[in-house]
């Protein structure tokens, strides 16, 4: 469960997210839509401390990450505690971000090892069964660079499935893609709502948030303006701004 109240966020004097709330339920997928500039992937920084929010509130699983000062700004838990709830979310971004001077299995195992302590005899056995799960067994000891995209973006899901988190974050994870890419990066997704995963999915891809998002919201100029399921978004679209975006996504 994340529960977002009132999420502010400038950049000097821009103002990029101004007063989120948004609840997401165990097991739900929400894909986030929206022009580019809208805030999208502040909001998923937000989420996971890449970026710190100025007010506002955010509850992660029952644990309050940041609240909200009686001056209207904004207090972080500890540093410990912070770092344990965001544990709890796993993150994949349009650029892979994996670590060229290691092996996908090394890639896989390096966080639980680092920041977990887990021994790599335990964490192996587990890195290879993601593998599995993602299509890409028989790449176990080959370097990134030697990975088409799609499967790039693969390794990187199971890196961050192997911290074993409750929440998967998605920044636009198949924009980075050819076209004939998109579709084993969206299978590895869609198997993990089936397993009911807890997603937050910023995409461009209409079709899998029809598809597979239990909600979705439309974001404009750091405001979330429409949310809804997909049959009531893509359907019957409520806003004029709403309306606009999808037609020039057609
Ligand atoms: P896109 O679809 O292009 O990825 P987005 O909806 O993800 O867009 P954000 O990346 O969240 O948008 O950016 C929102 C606004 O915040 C933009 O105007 C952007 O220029 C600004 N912004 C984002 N990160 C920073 C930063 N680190 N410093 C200053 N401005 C920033
Ligand atoms: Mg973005």
């Amino acid at each position: 469960m994340i529960c977002l109240k009132n999420i502010r966020k400038s950049f000097n004097n821009l103002e990029v997210l101004k007063g989120i709330d948004l609840q997401v339920g165990q097991g739900e997928v929400v894909a986030i839509i929206g022009p580019s500039g809208s805030g999208k992937s502040t909001l998923l920084r937000c989420l996971n401390r890449l970026e710190t929010i100025d007010q506002g509130c955010i509850e992660i699983e029952g644990e309050i990450l940041a609240t909200e000062t009686a001056d209207g700004g904004c207090q972080y838990a500890r540093e410990d505690k912070a770092r344990a709830i965001c544990h709890k979310m796993g993150m994949v971004f349009q650029q892979f971000n994996l670590f060229p001077h290691m092996t996908v299995l090394d890639n896989i195992i390096e966080a639980p090892m680092i920041v977990k302590g887990i021994r790599r005899e335990i964490i192996i056995p587990e890195a290879e069964e993601l593998l599995r799960k993602v299509g890409l067994a028989e790449k176990r000891d080959n370097y990134p660079s030697r990975l088409s995209g799609g499967q790039k973006q693969r390794v990187a899901i199971a890196r961050a499935l192997a911290m074993k988190p409750d929440i998967m974050l998605f920044d636009e994870p198949t924009s980075a893609l050819d076209p004939e890419l998109t579709g084993e990066v969206l299978k590895a997704m869609r198997q993990l709502a089936q397993e009911h995963m807890t997603m937050l999915v910023v995409t461009h891809e209409m079709a899998f948030a029809r598809e597979v998002a239990h909600r979705v919201i439309f974001m404009d100029n750091g405001e979330i303006v429409e949310s809804g399921t997909p049959e009531q978004l893509f359907g019957k679209p409520q806003h004029d701004r709403t309306k606009a975006f999808l037609d020039s996504m057609l």
